[in-house]
């Protein structure tokens, strides 16, 4: 797991060494969160769900306590059919795991100002190589599962599941139905 870890940090920093060029001179600015609060799905791999409890478990207990309820609060929205954002979104619309936030939202940058009307505006060079990148991470986390970032966060949170997830094991026939309802996709039968 520690070295599939260390594989994951080397995919963004190739990705963002690969697309700077056409990154360079988006309009995001720090502060912006059109992205955080509009996203229709985060999508992340098990893998970086991982990554990201590690983080989470590091936070003051208080702020835990207050994460667990707003993505108990996203979850509700968004199956209610209603935008929700980011439960990492702080009210300083900073992130609160930024260094350590998933493809998803590396990926993401804009060449004009965001509004309703107007969605990032993203180089088709830049989509293409996170097709390839989404598909490396895929590989990569090969016992795991690609899906909403609650969804894999709560996935994680299920004793039962974490542990044939951290063993390596290979049982995608224990999550089918939460699976099914919730999007969730098995990373060996993609790409
Ligand atoms: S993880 Fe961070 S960057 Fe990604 S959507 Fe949430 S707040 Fe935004």
């Amino acid at each position: 797991m520690k070295e599939k870890r260390a594989q994951l940090k080397e995919i963004y920093t190739a990705f963002d060494a690969d697309t700077r060029d056409q990154v360079k001179g988006c309009a995001c600015t720090r502060g912006c969160s059109f992205c955080c609060s509009q996203a229709g799905s985060i999508d992340i791999t098990t893998l970086e769900g991982m990554a990201i409890r590690e983080v989470m478990d590091k936070l003051p207990k208080s702020r835990q306590k207050t994460l667990t309820k707003a993505f108990r609060k996203e979850i509700k929205l968004r199956e209610a059919g209603k935008a929700a954002p980011c439960p990492f979104l702080m009210k300083n619309n900073a992130c609160m795991i930024y260094e350590d936030r998933p493809f998803s939202c590396r990926r993401i940058y804009s060449a004009h100002v965001c509004s309703q009307d107007a969605p990032p505006a993203v180089s088709r060079r830049v989509m293409e190589r996170a097709a390839q990148t989404i598909a490396a991470l895929q590989k990569l986390d090969n016992t795991g599962y690609s899906g909403h970032l609650s969804y894999i966060l709560y996935m994680l949170s299920v004793p039962a599941f974490l542990k044939t997830y951290t063993a390596g094991e290979f049982k995608p026939e224990e999550i089918m139905e939460f699976g099914k309802a919730h999007r969730i996709v098995i990373n060996r039968m993609m790409g």
